[in-house]
């Protein structure tokens, strides 16, 4: 070692005499004892003051590795004072090259390490080289080797490989020389930081916004966009993106809410900026909006994304400086963060659409059930329940008041059926006129649901009475998904439809039973209407009980079905006439019944009527005359021999297409009975409307007939009726001698019943018609 120096150093109290960081600011007393001074670290005379009111900041770090503890002191003497552009130094100190390392591991922004060449091996200093640049990969780092004997110089080959600064012998390294020396080193430090820093930012911008595109939720990319800028900036992010709150078709103000925050934005996340923010933060964003651009202002920055006149701004705090490169990225990020959020948004209004209702803002169906199901699955069981809430009579308000009203009133209901449930209730709009309700059971209350209906609506001036219907299923009566639980909900929303008004009804087992099965039936009853199978027609004999004379049949549909079992007409016609399909039943039973009129015609039977029992359903059809025409020719029926069996709710049809049927038919020569007489509603009425030639007096009246003189009135009365306007009258339901007795009494001649036949199949007519003694009406068939 040629040189020989003695530095004591005195630190400031509490600082340690071996502190590895020597902060050259500090004050530093200096007792310098050497030979070769002037040689190797020629220092000022003077000591120079330190400079205490340079605030801690920024400063250049500076690794010494050598196991020689005078060239620390040395150097460290050498740069007490000294600021390299602008900013002081850090020094580091490691004994050997394995402390050099752990220090490099740990200690970021190491601009330049001062790197003896022979430290515990004789090239322990080259092989941290190694380390150094492939191992820690630190790239911008500089390294000056220094070496005491001028023979250990490394070859000019590790110096090309592994971007070597400077190689020094330790007497080279003269005051002067050190610093301009490490000046050069620091100054290409920071450059390569920059480019470096430049590179970083750059791929993270890419990075981000690669990332960004594929976020679909305004929310998400909100946050993401934060996080990004934080990475960006090497800051933990402190900041918020707000946007102008907007309905999906207009912009219904123009506050600006809080998407999202982080840092101590975090608490605003939600509200509107101008009650979260502070002043100087508003200003910032309405300067940013008014832009359109980025603005940096002191630390922080504004950064406007919108598109059109869709305002989205992100608030920033950098709480430093920003380099100049920093602005520059964030200029091309501020670009890219707009597009990307301008796709986001575009995703979300598709995502809106496709799943709530624009009008009332809830959930639509689809979205109703993927809600209902998503809570099934992540709780089991459970006293929830599901209910459908549907306004009794809405396409008639709508119809009367228009669209507008039907509107309003729909929001209007939405708003008064979210006040009458409680907490955790999800709500959905799950069709034109009803409402999906689904939440705890004690949170879905039927009767305040009711009240809240009680007050009218005023809606564009009018006063609208507005009921609500509810069908309501609990999760413990039902199984399967929310699928099942809506169809369930139904069910009961159209019992309590039957009950009228703003009922309300809860599913039970039973009910989606007969659901079931009504709808196993009228699978098999379309195939048995496609296939003719099973299907028949039978006939029961219409006869004049004084003289027993057979008079006429009424053809009687039957349907037996795949299993064998008889199916009433009861059931089967309702489901029929329900789906239209009575009109193809209808007519195939005309069919074959006027066929059978033909064949029994031409049997002799010349004087044979057939009574066919036409659905009002029928009548609603504009071809049914037509059709009618074709049977009757087809079947060369006899028109005069023909009657329909018509129930006084045909008289509440269309009226119009109703007269002109009617007219048509009896003009052709067709008779008309009104079946069930005296069971409808405004039976008087309607039989001044109706052009009917028989009245059939209903069994329910006639089966009471001996049970008293007041049990009669109603028979009485219609063959009175009938007497007075010269129409016919048929007793249906006859099963007694008694009741034919009481029924001739009355002056009811003609009668229909088991008594004198059941409905028999043609054969059976046949032999019924071939056993039976001639002028007598009682030959009962079983
Ligand atoms: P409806 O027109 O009132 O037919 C008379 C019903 O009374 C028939 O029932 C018949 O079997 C039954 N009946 C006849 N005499 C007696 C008796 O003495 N005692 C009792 N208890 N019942 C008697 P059915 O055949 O079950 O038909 C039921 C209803 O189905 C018919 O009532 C009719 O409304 C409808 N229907 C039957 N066939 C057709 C058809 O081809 N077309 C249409 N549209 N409806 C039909
Ligand atoms: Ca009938
Ligand atoms: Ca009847």
């Amino acid at each position: 070692m040629s040189t020989q120096v003695q530095i004591q150093m005195a630190t400031q109290a509490g600082a340690s005499a071996n502190a590895r960081v020597t902060h050259q600011s500090n004050s530093v007393v200096q007792n310098v004892e050497e030979s070769n001074v002037e040689e190797s670290f020629p220092f000022s005379e003077e000591i120079l003051p330190t400079d205490t009111d340079e605030p801690p900041k920024h400063r250049w770090r500076i690794l010494i590795a050598d196991d020689d503890e005078e060239v620390h002191s040395a150097t460290a003497f050498a740069l007490r004072a000294v600021k390299i552009d602008g900013s002081a130094l850090e020094l580091l100190h490691a004994h050997s090259a394995q402390e050099a390392q752990s220090i490099l591991q740990t200690q970021a922004d190491i601009a330049v390490i001062m790197l003896d060449v022979v430290m515990e091996t004789p090239h322990a200093g080259l092989s941290l080289v190694k380390t150094i640049r492939q191992d820690l990969e630190l790239r911008s780092m500089r390294i000056i080797l220094r070496t005491g004997q001028p023979g250990y110089a490394p070859e000019l080959e590790v110096i090309r490989n592994f971007d070597i600064n400077d190689y020094r012998t330790k007497s080279e390294l003269t005051h002067t020389r050190l610093i301009t020396t490490l000046t050069a080193a620091i100054r290409a430090y920071s450059q390569l930081e920059q480019i470096e820093a430049n590179n970083r930012g750059l791929s993270e911008v890419v990075r981000s916004s690669n990332n960004l595109f594929r976020l679909r939720s305004a929310r998400e990319f909100a946050r993401s966009a934060l996080e990004s800028l934080g990475k960006l900036l090497c800051v933990v992010p402190q900041g918020l993106v707000c946007v102008e709150q907007r309905n999906h078709q207009e912009i219904v103000d123009t506050d600006l809410h809080v998407l999202h925050g982080v840092g101590r934005f975090g608490v605003m996340v939600g509200s509107i900026l101008e009650k979260a923010a502070d002043v100087e933060i508003q200003r910032a964003v309405r300067r940013c909006v008014a832009s359109k651009t980025i603005v940096f202002d002191g630390n922080a920055f504004t950064m406007w994304l919108g598109h059109g006149s869709h305002d989205v701004v992100i608030y920033f705090d950098v709480e430093r400086p920003l380099q100049d490169i920093e602005r520059r990225l964030l200029e091309v990020f501020a670009t890219n963060l707009a597009v990307g959020f301008e796709n986001v948004d575009l995703f979300e209004r598709l995502d809106f659409f496709a799943f709530f209702d624009p009008l009332t803002r809830l959930p639509n169906r689809s979205r109703f059930l993927a809600d209902v199901d998503q809570d099934l699955f992540s709780r089991q069981g459970g006293s929830r329940c599901l209910a459908i809430a549907d306004i009794v009579r809405f396409s008639d308000i709508n119809d009367a008041l228009g669209h507008r009203c039907g509107d309003t009133l729909l929001i209007g209901v939405s708003k008064r059926l979210r006040a009458a449930t409680g907490t955790g209730v999800s709500m959905a709009r799950i069709s034109g006129d009803s409402f999906g309700i689904f939440g705890p059971e004690n949170a879905i209350d039927l009767a305040a649901i009711r009240r809240a209906f009680e007050a009218p609506f005023f809606v564009h001036g009018h006063a609208l009475a507005v009921q609500v219907r509810l069908g309501v299923v609990r999760v413990a009566d039902s199984k399967g998904s929310a699928v099942e639980l809506l169809r369930n909900a139904n069910l009961a929303l159209n019992q309590a439809r039957q009950s009228g008004g703003g009922a309300s009804n809860f599913f039970t087992r039973s009910l989606s039973e007969d659901v079931q099965n009504r709808v196993a039936l009228l699978h098999s009853l379309r195939a048995a209407i496609d296939f003719r199978r099973g299907l028949a027609v039978h006939y029961q004999p219409q006869v004049d009980a004084r003289t027993g004379r057979l008079i006429g049949v009424e053809a009687l549909l039957r349907w037996r079905n795949d299993y064998g079992e008889m199916i009433s007409p009861d059931r089967f016609i309702p489901l029929a006439e329900r789906t239209g399909m009575i009109n193809e039943l209808g007519l195939w039973a005309m069919e074959v019944a006027l066929d059978r009129l033909a064949t029994w015609h031409g049997q002799g039977h010349r004087d044979l009527r057939m009574s066919i029992n036409i659905s009002p359903v029928q009548f609603r059809a504009e071809d049914f005359v037509d059709k009618v025409r074709h049977i009757v020719k087809l079947c060369d029926a006899s028109l005069r021999h023909i009657t329909f069996e018509i129930t006084e709710s045909v008289g509440l049809e269309d009226h119009d297409l109703l007269a002109s049927h009617l007219t048509a038919l009896h003009a052709m020569g067709i008779k008309f009975a009104i079946d069930d007489f005296g069971t409808g509603f405004s039976s008087l009425s309607q039989l001044t409307r109706l052009p009917a030639d028989i009245l059939k007096i209903d069994r329910a009246f006639v089966s009471t007939i001996t049970d008293g003189p007041g049990d009669r009135a109603v028979a009485a009365t219609v063959v009175m009726l009938a007497q007075s306007r010269q129409l016919g009258v048929v007793a249906e339901g006859v099963e007694t001698a008694e009741q034919m007795q009481i029924l001739l009494e009355l002056g009811c001649d003609q009668m229909q019943g088991y008594y004198f036949g059941h409905p028999m199949s043609p054969d059976q007519f046949d032999a019924w018609l071939l056993e039976r003694p001639k002028g007598s009406g009682e030959l009962p068939i079983s």
